[in-house]
C-alpha cells in the first residue's frame, strides 16, 4: 500500500488530496500538519488516523492533543514537527501543500530520507531549485509535479525520450484583471482580486493569480523542472484555462494536455503516476467549449510577470528576493495595509535593492527573506 505524509493537509491543494485517497481507499495517509486550522485537523486525524500530527502554532497544537486525546495520535509542533513529518520513516512519499518558503527544509529532509515529492509548494522550487534539482537526482527520488500547468508539461513529456524540449508554452487564465486597464487596477479591493474566473485555490495563490506572479513564480518553477532558460518559456493567456499547457519539441510539434480547470487531476496524477486512474467530476466537452482563445501576456501591465523573467535571468538569490518581496507584500495587501498595485512596487524596489548573493545555500536563501522582510519595514514601504 502506497503510504504518504501531507504537509498542509487543511488548505485547497490537501483537502483536495485527501479526497483522491478517500475515493480510492489504497492510500495511507500516515502523517498531516497545519498551521493552526485544527477543528479541520481533527476531522482529518478521526478519518485517516495518521501516526503523526503537526500543528505549526504551539498553543494549537497544544490545544489538538487535548481535544484528540483519545486518539492516542502523536503531535508534534513547529518546524522540528514538519521535519519530523516529512520523514516518517512510513511513507514513501511527501506531497508539500504547504505555503511559502517553509516548505524548503522539510521538502529537503524528505528527499534526503528517500521520499518521493508530489511538489504544489512552487515557492521551494523557485528560491531553492539550484539545491533542490540536483539533490533530487543525487538521492533519486522523483519529484511529480501538482500543479496544473508543470503536470501539463510533464504529462506532455511522457514517451519524449530523448527528444529535447525547444520551447514551453506556458498557459495563463489572465485572472480577474484581464481586461481591465492600469489605471483602473489602482483602485482594486482585496475583494475583487480574491475572485478568480476560473479556478478555487488558497487566498495567498489567488491574489498572485491576479497580479500574474503566480505565472511568475510558475515560468521559474518550469525552469527548474524541466531545465529549459527563461527565453523558451513563453506565456500564452488562454482564458478557457482548457489547456493547462504545452511543449514544443523541435521538429515543431505541440504536444498539450488539456482538461477541465480541475487540480484533482494533477494531484491524481502526481500520486499514481505513472497510472491512470479513473476520476469522478466533469468532464472535459470541446463542442460546449466552443472557442478556445489565445493572447500574448500584457508586460506593462502585469509587471509582476516581467519582473520574474528579469530575476530568472539574474538567478542566485534574486528569486527569492522576488518571492519574499511578493509573499510580504500579499501579506500586508490582505491585511489592507497596501494597495494592490504596491504589491509589484514592492517586489521592484526589493529586487533594486536587496544585496545580491550568487549561489546562496539554504541559511543564505532563508537570510534573503529576512533581509527583504527588513528592507520592508526599514523603508516603511507598508505605508
Ligand atoms: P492554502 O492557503 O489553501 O493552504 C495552505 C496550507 O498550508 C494549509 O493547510 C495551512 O494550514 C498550511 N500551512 C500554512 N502555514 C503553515 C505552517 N507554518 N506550518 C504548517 N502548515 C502550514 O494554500 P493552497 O493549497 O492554495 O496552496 C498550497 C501550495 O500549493 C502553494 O505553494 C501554492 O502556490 C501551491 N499551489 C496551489 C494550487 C491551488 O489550486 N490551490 C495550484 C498549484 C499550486 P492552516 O489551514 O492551518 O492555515
Amino acid at each position: 500500500m502506497k503510504k504518504i505524509a501531507i504537509l498542509g493537509s487543511t488548505g485547497s491543494i490537501g483537502t483536495q488530496t485527501l479526497d483522491i485517497v478517500r475515493a480510492h481507499g489504497d492510500i495511507r495517509v500516515v502523517a498531516l500538519s497545519a498551521a493552526g486550522n485544527i477543528t479541520l485537523l481533527e476531522q482529518q486525524m478521526r478519518e485517516f488516523a495518521p501516526k503523526l500530527v503537526c500543528v505549526y502554532d504551539e498553543a494549537k497544537a497544544k490545544e489538538l492533543r487535548e481535544r484528540t486525546r483519545d486518539l492516542g495520535i502523536r503531535i508534534t509542533a513547529g518546524m522540528e514537527g514538519l521535519l519530523e513529518a516529512a520523514v516518517h520513516p512510513e511513507s514513501g512519499m511527501l506531497v508539500t501543500a504547504i505555503v511559502g518558503m517553509l516548505g524548503i527544509r522539510p521538502t529537503i529532509a524528505a528527499m534526503k530520507a528517500g521520499k518521493d515529492i508530489a511538489l504544489a509548494n512552487k515557492e521551494t522550487l523557485v528560491t531553492a531549485g539550484h539545491l533542490i534539482m540536483p539533490l533530487a537526482k543525487a538521492c533519486g527520488v522523483k519529484l511529480l509535479p501538482v500543479d496544473s500547468e508543470h503536470s501539463a508539461i510533464f504529462q506532455s513529456l511522457q514517451g519524449a525520450g530523448e527528444n529535447r524540449i525547444h520551447n514551453i508554452l506556458l498557459t495563463a487564465s489572465g485572472g480577474p484583471f484581464l481586461h481591465r486597464t492600469r489605471e483602473e487596477l489602482k483602485h482594486v479591493s482585496v475583494e475583487d482580486a480574491l475572485k478568480h474566473p476560473n479556478w478555487t485555490m488558497g487566498r495567498k495563490i489567488t491574489i498572485d493569480s491576479s497580479t500574474m506572479v503566480n505565472k511568475g513564480l510558475e515560468v521559474m518553477e518550469a525552469g527548474w523542472l524541466f531545465d529549459v532558460p527563461a527565453d523558451r518559456i513563453q506565456v500564452v493567456v488562454h482564458p478557457q484555462s482548457v489547456i493547462h499547457s504545452a511543449v514544443e519539441y523541435e521538429d515543431g510539434a505541440v504536444i498539450a494536455q488539456l482538461g477541465t480547470p480541475d487540480m484533482h487531476l494533477p494531484i491524481q496524477y502526481a500520486l499514481y503516476y505513472p497510472e491512470r486512474r479513473p476520476l469522478s467530476g466533469e468532464r472535459l466537452d470541446l463542442f460546449q467549449m466552443g472557442q478556445l482563445t489565445f493572447l500574448p501576456p500584457d508586460m506593462e501591465k502585469f509587471r509582476g510577470l516581467a519582473l520574474a523573467y528579469t530575476a530568472m535571468k539574474r538567478g542566485g538569490n534574486m528569486p527569492t528576493v522576488y518571492n519574499a518581496a511578493n509573499e510580504k507584500a500579499v501579506e500586508l495587501f490582505l491585511e489592507r495595509r497596501i494597495r494592490y498595485l504596491q504589491i509589484t512596487e514592492i517586489i521592484e524596489a526589493c529586487m533594486e535593492h536587496v544585496p545580491f548573493a550568487e549561489h546562496p545555500d539554504v541559511d543564505e536563501i532563508l537570510a534573503t527573506e529576512a533581509a527583504v522582510y527588513e528592507y520592508i519595514k526599514e523603508e516603511r514601504l507598508s505605508e
